[in-house]
């Protein structure tokens, strides 16, 4: 019968520039560091946002097996109601995003299954932050959505 290759499985142009951005060479890196500072700027953001999501790329780099994020790359637009993440496509051409950052309003801070899709084609690490939006409701996900450490420094 029919042999086409499903639309989906064929990656699109959208899914290349993200990557390109992102990242799709996977770097090893045995702990993550986040930034005091940083934590503190998402936490504000996220209050600030609410109810809104916010979106933002981690910026870091990986030295010595060490993940160090510390600083936030803002997008145009970076706000909405829904799919802020899959907005991200829209950000500035910038070097050494690392992962990225969004909140979600309510109380869980689970991946979305769109989430789960963006983490596994996009960067290292990524954040998402839920209410009351204080250090202890960020979560943290690897690519593959697992949760993951991190040290605050
Ligand atoms: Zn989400």
């Amino acid at each position: 019968m029919a042999d086409e290759i499903p639309p989906k499985n064929k990656p699109g142009i959208l899914d290349k520039l993200i990557g390109h951005l992102l990242g799709n060479n996977k770097q090893n890196f045995q702990e993550v560091q986040l930034d005091a500072a940083l934590i503190d700027e998402i936490i504000q953001i996220a209050r600030e946002s609410h109810p809104n999501e916010f979106v933002a790329l981690l910026e870091g780099k990986v030295k010595d097996k060490i993940l160090k994020i510390d600083g936030l790359v803002f997008l145009p637009g970076e706000t909405s109601n829904q799919g802020a993440v899959m907005k991200t496509f829209m950000k500035p051409m910038v070097t050494g995003t690392v992962g990225s950052v969004h909140s979600h309003p309510g109380y869980n801070a689970s991946p979305s299954p769109a989430d789960l899709y963006f983490f596994s084609k996009n960067g290292l690490f990524h954040l998402i932050i839920a209410e009351p939006y204080d250090e202890y409701s960020i979560r943290a996900y690897d690519t593959r959505g697992r949760e993951a450490e991190y040290m605050i420094v």
